[in-house]
């Protein structure tokens, strides 16, 4: 797709045709920014790239790819592949398989419908054949791992992890004590031997908290600079590639150092300030890209984030059991009070005019959290717009895109 022919996005979804499409048009749009050419480009790469690294020899794991899994894994020198990165090869016939093949509700959540299809695509492929899973994600996934396992992948699901708003003290020291345990129980799984090396977990957590550090600096900047990154850039960059670098470390901190580099001699645009709308986005990254379009196109800038990188992991007590707090001192401890707090934090520090809620059709869990969150935001004074998407690859609806624009240029007025 070239530039101008993408400028017809919104309003018209039928000319989408793939992800991939909005990439190369987010190329397009950037094409004074090398940094964040390098960043789509490596975020196109991740799946694939790690596939093919697989079939080379390089282990690699399916799993969430965020949280402290990436730490862990870089550190047993496994690549992690975040399985909702599949969601962009997805098309209606990975919804039509996990209903006929495996018997998925219609209702059920796309995003789980379209990661069973592209598992059952790859059996017998000879490709990256273990999945990390999450008892804490939610119980569609969690059968999706059992069916998988029944079809022969190598599935790992840890215990649940979850700090309700009220557990202190000694429940708190049992719950990390079990997670250390469960840190090795995974190691064991991937490397045969109950056991972390330190010294690498330290260098993994040492990268993290940099990168976290740089990324907030980035976050920072884009305040006065609100259009230099547009919407899926500043998404995939934040959102997929600050938790697993996109399975590139060393290639994504380079690429956040240019970016800074950019960003930080880049003059300030009086009238940009004077024009933008902040927003923070409060939702899972949707593989409909069309949806963040629509956001640079009505005028807004998706400057604050739910999952901002607000907390470092601690460097002072030894790696895993770092690992382990950082799981129940964060944001993704379980209560959705705990996301309230960062996205409050956001809106705060940015001064947001309006809040956007994403998720998918047919997500029953995080539907209750983002109407306790809109209900909480709306006390404030603070506009919400909570928007249910679907996972696979294609245009928006015509009514979600409709509804961002008018959400967003009611903010401008
Ligand atoms: S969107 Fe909801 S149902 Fe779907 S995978 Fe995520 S938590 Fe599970």
């Amino acid at each position: 797709m070239t530039s101008g022919a993408a400028l017809k996005l919104v309003g018209e979804p039928e000319d989408i045709v793939s992800q991939s499409d909005y990439i190369a048009y987010s190329k397009a749009v950037h094409d004074y920014s090398p940094a964040i050419k390098k960043l789509l480009d490596l975020s196109e790469d991740y799946v694939p790239g790690a596939e093919r690294a697989f079939k080379a020899g390089h282990p690699a794991v399916w799993c969430q790819g965020f949280n402290y899994q990436p730490a862990l894994l870089y550190a047993l020198g496994v690549t992690p592949v975040a399985y909702s990165e599949m969601g962009r090869y997805s098309s209606k016939e990975d919804m039509l398989i996990a209903e006929d093949i495996y018997q998925f509700p219609v209702e059920s959540c796309s995003m789980v419908k379209c990661t069973i299809a592209q598992w059952h695509k790859r059996l017998n492929t000879g490709t990256i054949n273990k999945l990390l899973g999450n008892a804490s994600s939610c119980e569609p996934f969690n059968l999706a791992f059992e069916i998988m396992r029944k079809q022969g992948y190598d599935v790992f699901n840890n215990e649940v992890s979850y700090r309700p708003p009220a557990v202190e003290g000694e429940r708190l020291e049992q719950l990390v004590d079990f997670t250390i345990e469960q840190i090795l129980d995974l190691a064991e799984w991937l490397t045969g031997k109950r056991e972390v090396d330190e010294s690498r977990l330290d260098l993994e957590i040492k990268r993290k908290n940099r990168l976290l550090i740089k990324l907030r600096r980035v976050l920072e900047l884009r305040r006065t600079h609100p259009f230099y990154m547009k919407t899926l850039a500043i998404i995939l960059t934040s959102n997929v590639g600050l938790n697993n670098y996109f399975g590139k470390p060393q290639a994504y901190e380079e690429a956040i150092d240019e970016l800074l580099l950019e960003l930080e001699k880049e003059p300030v645009n009086e009238k940009d300030l004077k024009t933008v709308i902040p927003l923070v986005w409060a939702g899972g990254t949707g593989q409909e890209f069309g949806v963040y379009e629509a956001i640079d196109q009505a005028g807004g800038a998706l400057l604050g984030l739910r999952s901002a990188p607000f907390k470092s992991y601690r460097e002072d007590i030894p790696p895993i059991e770092a690992l382990a707090r950082f799981i129940y001192d964060n944001s993704a401890a379980g209560a959705g009070v705990y996301a309230r707090h960062v996205i409050d934090a956001e809106v705060e520090r940015l001064k947001a005019r309006g809040i956007i809620l994403y998720g998918y059709i047919g997500c029953s869990f995080a539907s209750v959290d983002r109407e306790m969150w809109r209900r909480y935001f709306h006390q404030k004074g603070i506009a919400c717009i909570n928007l249910e998407g679907s996972f696979q690859t294609g245009a928006p609806t015509g009514q979600v895109l409709t509804r961002i624009k008018a959400f967003v240029e009611m903010l401008a007025a």
